[in-house]
């Protein structure tokens, strides 16, 4: 969308951010099940995005944790796109319920690697390193696929877990940052006593890995950026940095709330509006909109 406002300032919103394709299937699955009525229950926030769950939770998605499970009264569980461990299956179906299995299929095929390489490398007492947050819901279910016997590594200090005399085959969180993978590659390969014993598979997602150069010539060519993703996502942190590392102002929204008007007094040149792959686009509509009437009134 492209907005002339008062007197000169352009407002773009950037034509390839939003949905990843895994989160907009997983959306779409959800709506289609809400849409023959009743309520359905997702096992944890489907979209890092506080504003699309909120406007889903009005159309009857609500969110449980695995503990929490007795307290929904749905007898259909969607699975996110993040994807689940074997035991959440388990767990569902000895509840009882239905599991609607909205996992994006790379996380799925993610799933699969790991678990081959895992019954692999058992055979030689190698280990499996997954790069990514410790606490993450898909780095929860891809270590589930070693019955959690994964090393999860978030940073070099981490490193320690690791065993320097095994084989080591190395995994990534889809929504890692390259370079991030690319230093724990080297800190791998300076640790390991033979570092022919390290393996590295490049598994983040190409739809996050597109967008760090694409974010990074979208955000040069405006005077302000202003980020729209939800607090809890880690790819909107790690896009946000990519903007922030290229255009010192670069400002992160939640929400149209957030918006600041000392970011658009003096009023600039142009405005780029960009997001996650969790940020809805009618959220970046409204962030545009929000900046086009702030724009309009004489801000102090
Ligand atoms: S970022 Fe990639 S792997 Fe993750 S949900 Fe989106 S499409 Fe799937």
């Amino acid at each position: 969308m492209n907005a002339e406002r008062k007197p000169t300032t352009t407002i773009v919103i950037d034509a390839k951010s939003g949905f990843c394709f895994g989160v907009s299937k997983a959306i779409k699955t959800a709506e289609a099940h809400l849409q023959k009525g009743g309520e359905l229950t997702s096992l944890g926030d489907i979209v890092h995005n506080e504003e699309e769950i909120k406007r889903l939770r009005e159309k009857g998605l609500h969110s449980v944790g695995l503990s929490d499970l007795s307290t929904s009264n749905s007898p259909k569980v969607l699975f996110r796109a993040h994807g689940e461990p074997p035991s959440s299956y388990e767990t569902i179906k000895a509840a009882g319920k239905e599991i609607i299995d909205a996992t994006c299929p790379v996380v799925l095929k993610l799933q699969q690697r790991i678990f081959k390489a895992w019954q692999e490398i058992k055979m030689v007492k190698g280990q499996i390193v997954i790069y990514g947050k410790k606490n993450h819901a898909e780095v929860i279910g891809l270590s589930g696929q070693t019955n959690n016997e994964a090393i999860v590594v978030q940073s070099s200090a981490d490193l320690h877990l690791v065993d320097a005399s095994k084989k080591t085959i190395l995994f990534a969180q889809t929504t890692m940052s390259q370079s991030g993978l690319e230093e724990m590659e080297g800190w791998l390969r300076a640790h390991l006593h033979n570092p022919q014993d390290l393996t590295v598979h490049k598994t983040i997602c190409a739809q996050v890995g597109n967008r760090v150069p694409h974010l990074k010539e979208f955000a040069k060519q405006y005077q302000v950026i202003i980020f729209v993703g939800g607090r809890k996502s880690s790819n909107g942190k790690v896009l946000y940095e990519v903007c922030r590392s290229v255009n010192p102002h670069s400002h992160f929204v939640s929400g149209i709330e957030e918006i600041q008007p000392s970011w658009l007094n003096p009023a600039p040149a142009s405005i780029g509006i960009c997001g996650a792959t969790s940020t809805p686009q009618w959220l970046m509509e409204h962030v545009a909109e929000k900046v086009h009437s702030l724009l309009s009134q004489d801000l102090p």
